[in-house]
């Protein structure tokens, strides 16, 4: 069995009952990060997905959201819901009581199910600024959930070591900041070709789209060379195959498990391992079923992948059993809907019988090499200065935006930095445009790509 290759960011649940407080811990612990990890309103309603950091170490902070109480069921069932969401996901939760209301029924309840889960659990007594700590904790002992975490989320007292306590012992990811938040420094980055990067795939898509059965007829076909069990919870589950020449590791989203042959998925939809298998991979398949309506899930996995920049391919599954008419229409709503990420090859496949495997793997290699395309200097300025030359940028105020050159500054996507003067104001569909004419140049079909401005004066 290999080395485990890829590992997951902890996921750390933010529950409690309505106002005491989370979505301000939430705001706290994610704002230092440009980017949301995701905000997925619809999909598991009203839950937010932020990314926190510790100095090198990320980890993801799920907020259980503001729940309308349910008039039927009432906000106990609800909030117990919330609840074991949180302990299914997340390997620690903060559970958040309000030190200036004190202990509630609710907040009772609440531990009991953290208490029987067994999951890593912390107390947080939020609200506390401007009182005595020892007396504002003094009542939540009773809960029994260790010692109770005086804080207060609004002014940030307690937070550090809330969260540090929280993470330790979970196995943190280092990832310097560098790396994800900001493009990487002209200086610093080295082209790679896209042979030395084993292809990380992973394959999305709400439930019954047909994943697995996708998984199985690749591997069936194929030598499975290794298959990692997780070592510990946020050990992706790894499938290395080989198909041609390829080397292909498979990041698993379902919790796939083996059954005798095949692989089954054991678990249910998670929007956490789904995010996780996504940042993890450098191209993702997008499954989509052509019989069903393409769904609110749908967009919003579509969107994630496009926010994080991995290279994509949208398989239309389930294509069997359809006339012409009906092909004819399902693909043109699918056109329609899926505008925004037509950067990507679309195509349909049946994965119950083995139809367009060929193709979809082609498609894959073709947005893995475009993804870790190495663009030179010379002909990224030439193709500038024609774009320029065909359509100038428009001027802002007096100033015309001057574009002199452009050079590479990542890959996966790719990022192409344009230098010049007075680029601050350059429009966004001005940037669609350039996108557009790289794009066709240097054919990177199937990745998105980001354009940034250098401005010297
Ligand atoms: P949620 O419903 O649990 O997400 O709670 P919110 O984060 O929306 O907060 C509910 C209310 O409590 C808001 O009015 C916040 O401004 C307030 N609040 C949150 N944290 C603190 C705190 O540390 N101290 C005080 N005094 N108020 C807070
Ligand atoms: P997953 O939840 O996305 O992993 O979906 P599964 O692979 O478990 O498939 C869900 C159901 O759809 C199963 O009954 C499959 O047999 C069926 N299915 C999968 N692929 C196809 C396909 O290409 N055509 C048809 N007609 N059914 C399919």
């Amino acid at each position: 069995m290999s080395e485990s290759e890829v590992r997951f960011k902890p996921v750390v649940a933010l529950v409690g009952r309505p106002n005491v407080g989370k979505s301000t811990l939430f705001n706290r612990l994610t704002r230092s990060r440009a980017a949301l990890v995701a905000d997925m309103p619809g999909l598991t309603r009203d839950r937010h997905y932020g990314e926190g950091r510790v100095g090198a170490f990320p980890y993801i902070v799920v907020d259980t959201g503001g729940f309308e109480p349910v008039a039927k069921e009432g906000i106990l069932a609800e909030m117990a819901r919330q609840t074991r969401l949180a302990i299914d996901e997340a390997d620690a939760v903060i559970f958040i009581t309000d030190g200036r209301t004190g202990l509630t029924a609710h907040d009772r309840e609440i531990a009991t199910l953290l208490r029987r889960s067994g999951r890593k659990a912390l107390l947080a007594v939020n609200k506390v600024e401007g009182m005595r700590y020892d007396s504002a904790i003094a009542e939540f002992h009773e809960l029994g959930l260790g010692e109770p975490h005086a804080i207060s989320s609004a002014h940030g007292d307690g937070v550090v070591e809330l969260i540090d306590t929280a993470l330790a012992g979970l196995g943190l990811v280092e990832t310097p900041p560098d790396e994800e938040d900001e493009a990487q420094e002209e200086t610093e980055f080295v082209a790679q070709d896209a042979r030395e990067h084993r292809l990380r795939l992973a394959i999305v898509g709400r439930p019954n789209v047909g994943k697995s059965t996708l998984v199985n007829a690749l591997l069936g076909e194929q030598r499975v060379i290794a298959f990692d069990q997780p070592g510990t919870t946020r050990d992706a589950i790894e499938i290395e195959f080989e198909r041609g020449e390829r080397k292909y590791l498979l990041i698993d989203t379902a919790g796939l498990r083996r059954r005798g042959k095949v692989f089954e998925a054991i678990e249910k939809f998670s929007v956490i391992k789904t995010l996780q298998a996504i940042e993890a991979a450098n191209v993702v398949v997008l499954m989509l079923d052509a019989h069903s309506e393409i769904s609110d899930q749908d967009a919003h996995i579509a969107g994630f992948v496009l926010e994080t920049g991995r290279a994509l391919v949208v398989a239309l599954n389930k294509w069997d059993g359809l006339d012409e008419d009906q092909r004819d229409r399902i693909k043109r709503e699918f056109d329609r809907k899926l505008r925004f990420l037509s950067f990507a090859t679309m195509l349909t496949t049946s994965a119950l019988h083995r139809r367009g495997i060929g193709p979809l793997m082609k498609a894959v290699d073709a947005a893995h090499a475009a993804a870790f395309a190495k663009l030179s200097t010379p002909k990224l300025t030439r193709e500038l200065q024609a774009a320029v030359e065909q359509q100038p940028p428009p001027r802002k105020g007096i100033f015309r935006p001057k574009m002199r050159y452009a050079h590479q500054g990542g890959q996966n996507p790719p990022l192409i930095i344009v230098h010049g003067s007075g680029l601050d104001g350059v429009s966004s569909s001005y940037s669609r445009y350039l996108e557009g004419r790289f794009r066709t140049a240097f054919k990177l079909q199937g990745t998105p790509l980001r354009i940034e401005y250098r401005s010297s004066r």
